[in-house]
């Protein structure tokens, strides 16, 4: 996300417009050779661009998030190297969570296109029958530079917090969701290109702005998980997001003891992957905790995320989705 968008809650409305101002302009987007995949339902016959897994989602979980777990898919996301757009350990990222969807009962498909010349893909992955969508959405590219470093401006973005910890958090939540339960079709999405933004010409946001574009769906929320795995956790209400959706996750999560954590209060205005939702007319939130010192530096490290601060995100969401278990 942008830190030319983050201000103080003192200055929102200006930042806000801007925003506004800045999403207006798409970027510029270049189908590549094979056609990409538009997103019609999850249930559309997969075509050659679809790597599509339909496994049977009859069996019911009744595991709970265990923030252990997702901690150890933080540590082994970051072993793969920077999962920079158009790398190998990207697309090896992308292989594997696709490999977890599919293995927890998911039906996975693709969307694959060319941003700047660089192979862009997002994946995702549906369960449940219900009538209403819901999506929860990450990113799982780094940033390519350091550009916050004093230090070292120049490295690539570790990105145990600013990247793998919302996948962790999705992936966590796709072994232990009871779809069925929650009476909704869940979509489980992995963006790609989020956080190049002003870097050598590209913008923010580029995978979810290229998922929105081609969603002929309409979710009834979309749910974005930034930056939420800091072992000083503090999720401050983010001012762009929908207030309802926002109020109905920080009343779960306070209820569920984590009113520390989750903090009702406005502090920051992000453009994430929420905005190109939220520019549809659809209710969003970005769930992200910005107070986070190492953002956009190498020491974004798997030190610096706890397992505690992922569950507590994670069962806020799986107890949102599924009510009391
Ligand atoms: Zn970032």
């Amino acid at each position: 996300m942008s830190i030319s968008h983050v201000m103080r809650n003192v200055v929102c409305v200006l930042v806000a417009s801007m925003c506004a101002a800045c999403a207006a302009t798409a970027p510029a987007l270049t189908p590549s050779t094979s056609a990409p995949t538009v997103i019609s339902s999850a249930t559309s016959e997969p075509t050659a661009a679809v790597l599509a897994t339909a496994l049977p989602s009859t069996q019911t979980s009744t595991q709970t998030f265990d923030g252990e777990r997702a901690y150890e898919s933080v540590v082994q996301q970051v072993a793969l190297g920077p999962r920079i757009t158009g790398s190998e350990p990207n697309r090896e990222l992308g292989d594997q969570i696709l490999a977890q969807l599919a293995a927890n009962g998911w039906m996975t498909s693709t969307q694959a296109f060319s941003y700047q010349g660089t192979p862009t893909r997002n994946l995702i992955g549906t369960k449940g029958n219900g009538g209403d969508i819901i999506i929860l959405g990450a990113h799982y590219d780094t940033r390519r530079r350091t550009d916050q470093d004093k230090q070292k401006p120049t490295e690539p973005v570790p990105g145990a917090n600013d990247g793998a910890s919302g996948v962790a958090v999705l992936l966590e939540l796709s072994r232990v969701l009871d779809v069925d339960k929650t009476g909704k079709q869940v979509w489980l999405a992995f963006f790609d290109a989020e956080d190049n933004g002003d870097l050598d010409g590209w913008d923010w946001i580029v995978g979810s702005r290229y998922f929105a574009a081609n969603m002929t769906v309409t979710p009834t929320a979309v749910v974005i998980v930034d930056m939420i795995g800091d072992r000083q956790q503090e999720i401050y209400l983010e001012s762009n997001s929908n207030r309802e959706l926002a109020t109905q996750i920080w009343d779960v999560a306070q209820q569920m003891g984590y009113g520390d954590q989750f903090i009702k209060q406005m502090k920051w205005s992000m453009t994430d992957d929420h905005m190109p939702f939220l520019e549809r007319g659809l209710r969003a939130v970005d769930i992200i905790d910005f107070d986070y010192p190492y953002w956009h530096t190498v020491q974004d490290t798997p030190d610096k995320v706890s397992p505690e601060s992922l569950e507590h995100v994670g069962r806020t969401l799986e107890v949102w989705l599924e009510g009391d278990k």
